[in-house]
């Protein structure tokens, strides 16, 4: 499922070709081991007529590893949606942690909130109701919080990330990591352009600039890992 053309109409783009292989994943990984709160947030987004925008909770399981293993303990999130990712970031920050997340849409941050105040992680986040370049553009006016964050995670228009991109290294602390989502957009990355569907034919292009622009940068190293969507994992090195 999701690297072939026939895979097209596919809502919720998936990199594994194996339905098998997946169930098992979930089953075998993810599932057993993930906290009550993520699972409810999973059931209260599944009938959401925009559910297939949730995170992978595969890699979900993913960032929640780097984020212990960076012993990350200030985090901006862009891109709530019903809050899987940003409830799962404050479950794997300390108790004193902070995430700064933005996204224009309250209505759905707030479909996830009971579970957030549910894991007693509440108090770990400030939800900030707007696009994401202008909150991180003031963030930038205060020289203190430059290079003062530990992790971000992006997960919001493909368009903008390169935009994301060079604000967070500034935010970022050197050692710092920032994760991208969808990077590898249902794999259509790799289809011939005639193949992929024209709606999501400006996607893909952006999708595509901002790899490109990203696998240039030498002040990251990166790993664009297969998982969920496609997860581009950066270091800031420099
Ligand atoms: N991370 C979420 C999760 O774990 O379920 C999924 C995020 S969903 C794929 C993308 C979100 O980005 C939507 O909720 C949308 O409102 C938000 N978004 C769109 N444009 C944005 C912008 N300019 N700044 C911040 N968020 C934006
Ligand atoms: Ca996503």
């Amino acid at each position: 499922m999701g690297d072939s053309p026939k895979d097209k109409h596919n809502p919720n783009p998936d990199l594994l070709q194996s339905d098998k292989l997946r169930k098992y994943i979930l089953e075998c990984s993810v599932f057993p081991r993930e906290a009550e709160a993520l699972k409810e947030i999973r059931n209260a987004t599944a009938s959401h007529p925009l559910g297939f925008m949730e995170m992978h909770p595969d890699a979900g399981q993913l960032m929640g590893l780097v984020l212990n293993l960076l012993n990350a303990k200030k985090t901006i999130e862009i891109g709530v949606f019903t809050g899987y990712s940003l409830l799962l970031t404050a479950l794997n920050i300390p108790h004193h942690g902070k995430i700064i997340a933005m996204d224009p849409d309250r209505e759905a941050y707030e479909i996830g909130l009971p579970s957030i105040k549910k894991a007693g992680v509440e108090h770990k986040i400030e939800f900030i109701e707007s696009p994401a370049l202008p909150i991180l553009d003031s963030l930038l006016e205060d020289t203190n919080n430059e290079v003062s964050f530990d992790f971000a995670f992006v997960d919001a228009d493909k368009d903008n990330y390169w935009n994301y991109h060079e604000r967070l290294l500034k935010l970022i602390k050197i050692g710092g990591i920032i994760i991208y989502d969808n990077t590898l957009w249902g794999g259509m990355v790799a289809w011939p352009e005639e193949e992929v569907p024209a709606i999501k034919r400006p996607f893909r292009e952006a999708v595509l600039s901002f790899n490109k622009a990203i696998s240039d940068d030498c002040r990251i190293e990166i790993a664009l890992a297969s998982i969920g969507d496609g997860f581009t994992i950066c270091r800031r090195c420099l």
